[in-house]
């Protein structure tokens, strides 16, 4: 089915980071709709594998630019999603600077051209912002408790300063820009090195090496299948009237990183041992969502369980193993 902007026009969209673990999935899934998609990134994180498919369709464009210099378009685009900016903890602290640049710089950059084009804005923020959290479950009225000059800062920080450079710019009339506070998300395609929790675990596995728990292991996370955060990133963009404020997209199940580590030497049974590591600075205690506004103004919820999710990322992690056990990148 052809998608149509609110004035009839077919979408053409701009996914900035759209060659990412997230974004890739975002392409497909606006390809699918018949919007065409205009896909910026830098391949700082993201590869090239993930858009491979796309690159003969008709519809998709690739970009290759980092958004800190992304002053122009040379066709002008109806949404503009920004997902542009590494996820992973040691990715995005392997060159802090650049990451705030990224969140600021980058994102005033995509802001001016949604401006330029009068296009919508969303901007994929995340649970970061409110750190390590004083309130259980967080909802989108709880202002956070991050440490601004902590190693996690160059994120944390920097989404929260995305968040009120999107606000000024609607408060000023300026840009219809959206907030999506996208809690921990995995799946297919994310990379074997990326060091987050669900792909360490499920490339350990696999491979036979120690699954490492950072710290007790107690600590909690909340964790979204990517098809359903992909559904909700499009159902924000695509709500009349904008919102007008933060949503918070995740799934509400809680688990200790134990339980997570439990879970998955059940669906990939294997030799491996766990070894526990220190714990990272900052690293939060808990998280969960209080996903009460994306329901109702969404008609959103997740519907992907984490062990079926788990499943389905292990299958895509088995199928990516190379022949002799290893992993590209990993
Ligand atoms: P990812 O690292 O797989 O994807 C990020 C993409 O952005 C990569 O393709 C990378 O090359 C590109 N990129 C980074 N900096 C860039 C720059 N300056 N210019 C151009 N391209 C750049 O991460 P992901 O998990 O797909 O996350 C996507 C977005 O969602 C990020 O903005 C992240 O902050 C947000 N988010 C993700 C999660 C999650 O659990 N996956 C949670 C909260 C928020
Ligand atoms: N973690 C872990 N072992 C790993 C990777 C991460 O125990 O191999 C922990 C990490 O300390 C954190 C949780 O798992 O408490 C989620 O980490 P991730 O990097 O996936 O996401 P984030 O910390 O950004 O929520």
């Amino acid at each position: 089915m052809l998608q149509r902007t609110r004035n009839g026009r077919a979408n053409t969209v701009l996914v900035a980071g759209g060659a990412g673990f997230v974004g890739s999935h975002l392409c497909d899934a606006l390809l699918a709709r018949g919007d065409r998609v205009i896909c910026v990134d830098s391949y700082i994180t993201g590869s090239e594998d993930n858009i491979r498919p796309l690159m003969n369709h008709p519809k998709f464009r690739l970009i290759e630019k980092d958004i800190c210099h992304l002053k122009s378009l040379d066709e002008p685009v109806n949404q503009i999603y920004n997902l542009a900016c590494a996820a992973s903890p040691p990715q995005y602290q392997a060159d802090p600077v650049h990451t705030l640049m990224t969140c600021v710089a980058g994102t005033g950059n995509l802001l001016s051209l949604a401006e330029h084009y009068r296009a919508s804005f969303l901007q994929a923020s995340t649970s970061e912002v409110y750190g390590d959290p004083m309130e259980h479950p967080q909802s989108e009225d709880y202002r956070g408790n991050v440490n601004c000059t902590g190693p996690r800062a160059c994120y944390d920080e920097g989404k929260r300063a995305a968040e009120a450079l999107c606000f000024d710019m609607l408060r000023a009339g300026r840009a219809d820009a959206r907030v999506a506070r996208i809690f921990n998300t995995y799946g297919p395609r994310m990379q074997p090195s990326d060091g987050r929790i669900i792909s360490n675990l499920l490339v350990q596995t696999l491979s036979g090496a120690p699954l490492t728990i950072y710290g007790s292991g107690n600590q909690t996370r909340s964790f979204c299948f990517v098809s359903d955060l992909v559904a909700g990133l499009m159902a924000l963009m695509d709500v009349d009237p904008n919102p007008g404020v933060p949503v918070n997209l995740g799934n509400p199940g809680e688990f200790t990183i134990n339980q997570l580590v439990d879970m998955v030497m059940t669906i990939v049974p294997s030799a491996s041992t766990v070894v526990h590591k220190p714990l990272p600075q900052d690293d939060p205690q808990r998280r969960r969502p209080d996903i009460s506004r994306a329901k109702e103004l969404l008609g959103w919820q997740p519907t992907v369980s984490l062990a079926e999710g788990l499943r389905l990322t292990a299958d895509w992690f088995t199928a990516s193993m190379r022949p002799d056990g290893r992993f590209d990148n990993a």
